[in-house]
């Protein structure tokens, strides 16, 4: 019998709720347990494929091509192994499917109404991701008390008649806040929470307590007496200088053994915490720094490229160093200064992005670390910049354009597909989830991966335009990916330079902690390299 563990959050939004349902997931799976984890998003957007990541952060994608929410990154990080659509539900995805059910004529005449039919769906969701699973981990996105939540939490609420209370557990994380006039913890919006959460019929097992300071016994022990929970069920967060340490921590007070036991599974063993451990006491102690600039469009915003920040921490840590981010907003080198902005830094790293704004920037963050000779990365539209650096500077071609950015530019070098321009007018034409490429034997990306034939994550609509490969490959740029079958240049490398490398696909998304992304690392130990070399 596959048990439930809900994972529900209160007092303020950004509590680390994502990470303390990983950290779990991971711990869980270390003592041998077979986990999944799903997040339940109560917002209206079917997926996360059209926000914002100003408002709502990274749109993570997929091997299967959903774009989700940013949390099934951290999910698939803290848990190796990889997730799909069915990981990431939301009202929108719940809604849609109910009402095309509805007029399929499958509710034979009822009244369709959130109770139950809304309820059941999102319960059917939970329950299709339990197969083979011993225990599935489920996050409630938003805050108690939220109107958009309650459907979800009533839904939750009933899994204990569908499933037994006894393969049900209820994890509330809330804020305990100091207030530093009275030099004091405050329990008071914890037990507020709680009490919402009671007052719709969910009374958590445990509450997992965020905090800036430890909390006392006693601090503890009031938590437990009004919010009707155990003494040892009471877990504190700490606020931690990353998050990786949050399962170390979690797990020290005894979250993981103390959630088997209430879900009566075996909790002798301890999970083995080594490679975790070493990878965050590298993260504590490294000597070594290098300062990588990061070019981009929302860099104000910590979010936005998260999974490419992780998966820079985790390829320093793979070469045994630190590395710090300069975060360079495009737009302001787009007319000069990238002289000034991009001094002094290790390497260059320019991510994906939609739009035209800042491009300008990005290509002149290209040229300089193409002229420099500073190590370059270029993801999906970092390797479009790269290309049309490129083509405007080397191969003399005045104007030289992606279709996106200046659509009325002739033969532009990135490019819409004809195949795709009539899928276009129908709608969505994006290269979306895992495509298999093939690399080109003695290229860097060879070097970094060790085998020919990969497979990366895409989220993209142009591709770079083969009319213009023998030219560039003449001149230096040479191809060193391509998805086969499809013919599509996915990797280009410049043959005279220490390490410049552009990727169409999106490698961020694959990078885990204890095994680094190989581009990523390679592309680290660039910097490194040059730093030590000055
Ligand atoms: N906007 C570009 C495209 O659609 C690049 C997308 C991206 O960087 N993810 O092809």
């Amino acid at each position: 019998m596959t048990k439930y563990v809900f994972v529900t959050g209160g007092v303020v939004s950004s509590l680390g709720k994502g990470i303390t349902a990983a950290s779990l997931g991971m711990l869980l799976k270390k003592r041998g347990f077979k986990v999944s984890i799903i997040k339940l998003d109560p917002y209206i957007n079917v997926d996360a494929g059209t926000m914002n990541p100003f408002q709502h952060g990274e749109v993570f994608v997929t091997d299967d091509g959903a774009e989700t929410d940013l949390d099934l990154g951290h999910y698939e990080r803290f848990i190796d192994e990889s997730l799909s659509s069915s990981n990431n539900v939301t009202t929108g995805k719940i809604y849609s499917r109910v009402i095309s059910k509805e007029r399929e004529g499958r509710y034979l005449g009822a009244t369709v109404q959130v109770i139950p039919h809304i309820t059941s769906e999102i319960q059917q969701r939970v329950l299709s991701v339990a197969d083979g699973r011993d225990i599935v981990i489920c996050e409630i996105g938003g805050t108690v008390g939220d109107i958009e939540g309650l459907p979800f939490l009533e839904a939750i609420r009933q899994m204990v008649s569908r499933v037994g209370r006894e393969n049900v557990l209820y994890c509330h994380v809330t804020l305990v806040p100091y207030i530093a006039a009275a030099g004091e913890l405050k329990t008071k919006p914890t037990q507020h929470s709680v009490n919402e959460l009671r007052r719709i019929g969910i009374q958590p097992d445990v509450i997992v307590c965020r905090s800036q300071y430890a909390l006392g016994q006693e601090l503890r022990d009031k938590i437990a007496l009004f919010c009707n929970v155990a003494k040892d069920c009471v877990i504190v967060a700490l606020d931690a200088d990353t998050i990786y340490k949050v399962p170390l921590q979690l797990s020290e007070q005894g979250f993981d053994g103390l959630v088997l036991r209430r879900l009566s599974l075996p909790e002798d063993g301890k999970p083995d915490l080594n490679d975790w451990k070493r990878f965050v006491s590298t993260f504590t102690n490294a000597e070594e720094e290098v300062e990588i600039a990061m070019v981009g469009k929302y860099t104000a915003l910590k979010d936005a490229y998260l999974s490419v920040v992780e998966a820079v921490l985790h390829a320093g840590i793979s070469n045994g160093c630190r590395v710090k981010i300069r975060h360079v907003e495009a737009e302001e080198i787009e007319t000069g200064g990238a002289e000034s902005r991009l001094a002094g830094v290790d390497a260059i790293l320019v991510p994906g992005g939609f739009g035209a704004r800042g491009t300008e920037g990005k290509i002149a963050a290209a040229r300089f670390a193409r002229e420099r000779k500073i190590p370059y990365f270029g993801l999906c539209l970092g390797m479009q910049v790269a290309v049309v650096e490129f083509a405007r500077n080397v191969c003399g071609i005045v104007g030289a354009h992606s279709a996106e950015i200046d659509p009325a530019t002739p033969n532009p070098v990135i490019h819409l597909m004809e195949e795709q321009k009539e899928m276009e007018r129908l709608g969505g034409t994006m290269r979306l989830g895992a495509y298999p490429c093939e690399l080109v034997e003695g290229s860097r990306a060879h070097h970094a991966y060790g085998k020919l034939l990969i497979r990366e994550r895409h989220r993209h609509r142009f591709e770079f335009n083969n009319d213009y490969r023998e030219r560039f490959e003449a001149m230096g740029l040479r191809v060193a990916g391509i998805c086969p079958g499809r013919n599509l240049v996915e990797i280009v490398e410049l043959a005279d330079h220490p390490w410049f490398v552009g990727v169409q696909f999106h490698p961020e998304f694959t990078s885990r902690p204890v095994t680094s992304q190989p581009l990523f690392r390679d592309f680290v130990a660039a910097a490194l390299a040059k730093r030590r070399n000055g």
